[in-house]
């Protein structure tokens, strides 16, 4: 797959072309097991390793592992599962907290050549210390410690000497540094933790700034491409490969971040969505998370091909909901098979039909590839329609069935209105119909014009299934703006719409799970649970067959 070029993919040409990196390119995709991928995560992992696949190097898949409180295995396997899923990372990934015996032989580095002291101030002094954007920090009454009593002490809070807290281990840079990130920076922490993969070898931590930038150079990455809220820590990322012996010395490169109307992007929110019971769980239909998504009915290739759509750039740019959707859209309109389906069905019965009979009928899979065959569809004398396509005093403009009025159901029959039947209560229960014998396949035999197209299925021979429809999450273009307040009054209260007696072709109900369907003139459908005896199927609405928020749009 190859994409077109970006800033990134021009900077690495002139890399190769001076011969940097040896022309080398290696980079990597780090996600911190803290939260499922979301779709912003399948542009960073769609970049890095679509760069190493079409410059013939690598991308390392590498788990930032080096918090334990927020860590999980439910989350590193969803992570893994995720970039797999898109096509990429089929080598064991890697892990930062195999380098942890690394890392702290560096921070030893650090503390012998005098560029590193153990702090003992308390957490809120460090923060008073360490000044604010318009004021400089202050030194540390801790700084000028002998690199005699940093080594001691560094040693005793790795042997579990000290509390949480009580001391923690500090790059020596520059409290005067315009830039916050340069003031000092705590590289380690004392966390009486055990760690999902290092267990309980460790009590003291490497913060990310330091495990990060240093994990690449272990690894021999030669382009750290990362989003441009980590720009201002480039200096860092720098200071640290620069004062250590480092085995390699990889460049770091920002570019922006995914944002995307109508949803939330940072798995902090997304967390608090699940937490919350807005949805049911990270793997929600609704959710902008891989799995979610997965779920909803997209493919690898739509998401790949949404992140080629929308490209590399510096700047901040907020993508529309309508770009996503339309990705699928396209990919499906292309590969699903089409099928009938009746969600909200009204029983027609063509009087003029025998009861005992039952045709097969010719349909076509998919108007544009003729490749992809026909399907024989059971039809009857009892179909149902969808309700939505009969009018009993038509609208102006209503081609579709009303009393009187003749209507071609698809690749079947012409059929005319000719009763309506209503329960006590007034509501139509069923509708009447006489055929023309002499249309089957719906073509009129004299060549009369019958505008109307309707869809329906066999009452005799279809399955009852379940569909859930799905929209948006939320109701607003800009929920994140919303992050302080409560994210149950935007959500979208049509986001979730369960249809429990939906009417499907026996052929959908009956694909194997997975399968994408067109039901046609509504939308494209994704089998999600087979039928089993005595179970119904169940389809998820992936993305209505047309866009209908663009006129309803702000
Ligand atoms: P979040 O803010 O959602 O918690 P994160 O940046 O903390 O995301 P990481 O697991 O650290 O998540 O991300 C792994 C990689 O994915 C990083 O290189 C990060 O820059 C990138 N990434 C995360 N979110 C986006 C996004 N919205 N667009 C592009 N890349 C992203
Ligand atoms: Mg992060």
């Amino acid at each position: 797959m190859s994409q077109t070029t970006n800033f990134i993919r021009q900077i690495i040409d002139q890399d190769i072309a001076a011969g940097k990196h040896g022309g080398r390119v290696v980079t990597r995709f780090p996600p911190e097991p803290n939260g499922y991928l979301h779709i912003g995560h399948a542009k960073s992992i769609c970049l890095n390793f679509g760069i190493a696949e079409d410059y013939g190097g690598h991308c390392n898949f590498r788990f930032d592992d080096t918090n334990p409180s927020k860590e999980n295995i439910d989350y590193v396997n969803s992570i893994i599962e995720d970039v797999r899923w898109l096509g990429y990372g089929q080598d064991e990934p890697l892990h930062a907290s195999d380098y942890f015996e690394q890392l702290h032989e560096f921070a030893v580095e650090l503390i012998t050549d005098g560029k590193a002291f153990v702090d003992s101030l308390s957490p809120q002094e460090i923060r008073e210390y360490r000044g604010t954007l318009t004021e400089p920090g202050v030194n540390s009454p801790y700084r000028d410690r002998s690199v005699e009593e940093n080594l001691d002490l560094f040693s005793r809070m790795k042997a579990g000497e000290f509390p949480d807290n009580a001391h923690v281990l500090r790059a020596k840079i520059d409290m005067g540094s315009g830039n916050m990130n340069m003031r000092d920076p705590v590289i380690y922490r004392i966390k009486h933790e055990s760690h999902p993969i290092a267990g309980d070898k460790w009590c003291i931590y490497p913060l990310y700034d330091f495990a990060h930038g240093l994990s690449d150079a272990i690894e021999g990455v030669t382009h750290s491409l990362c989003t441009m809220e980590f720009e201002d820590h480039r200096p860092l990322y720098d200071w640290f490969i620069e004062n250590v012996s480092a085995p390699s010395r990889p460049e770091q490169t920002e570019f922006s971040r995914l944002s995307l109307e109508y949803t939330v992007l940072s798995k902090r929110l997304l967390t608090r969505l699940v937490d919350d019971g807005l949805v049911d769980g990270w793997d929600d239909p609704r959710m902008p998370t891989i799995s979610g998504l997965r779920n909803r009915g997209y493919t690898a290739e739509s998401i790949r091909d949404f992140c080629a759509r929308i490209g590399i750039t510096k700047n901040f740019n907020e993508v529309e909901m309508g770009v996503l959707e339309n990705t699928i859209r396209q990919d499906l309109d292309w590969n699903a098979p089409r099928t009938m389906a009746v969600l909200n069905p009204l029983r027609l019965v063509i009087e003029d039909y025998p009861e005992d009979k039952t045709e097969m009928l010719e349909a076509q899979n998919h108007p544009k590839r003729p490749e992809l065959g026909t399907r024989q569809v059971p039809f009857g004398r009892i179909i149902y329609i969808e309700h939505e396509d009969f009018q009993e005093v038509p609208e102006k403009k209503y081609f579709r069935l009303a009393p009187g009025s003749e209507v071609r159901l698809r690749y079947a029959y012409l059929v005319t209105c000719t009763k309506v039947i209503k329960d006590e209560a007034g509501n139509i229960v069923e509708v009447r119909c006489q055929h023309d014998p002499e249309s089957r396949g719906g073509v009129a035999p004299d060549g009369r014009k019958v505008r109307g197209t309707i869809h329906w299925v066999s009452a005799a021979h279809c399955a009852t299934a379940r569909v859930n429809l799905y929209d948006r999450l939320f109701a607003v273009p800009n929920p994140g703006v919303y992050k302080d307040g409560s994210f149950s009054e935007i959500i979208n209260s049509q986001s979730l719409i369960e249809v429990k007696n939906a009417k499907v072709e026996p052929g959908a109900a009956n694909a194997p799970p997975a399968s994408h369907f067109q039901f046609e003139r509504n939308g494209y459908y994704f089998l999600k649970e087979s039928a089993v005896a005595n179970k119904p199927a169940i389809f998820h609405r992936t993305v209505a067959l047309r866009d209908t928020w663009t006129k309803v749009k702000r």
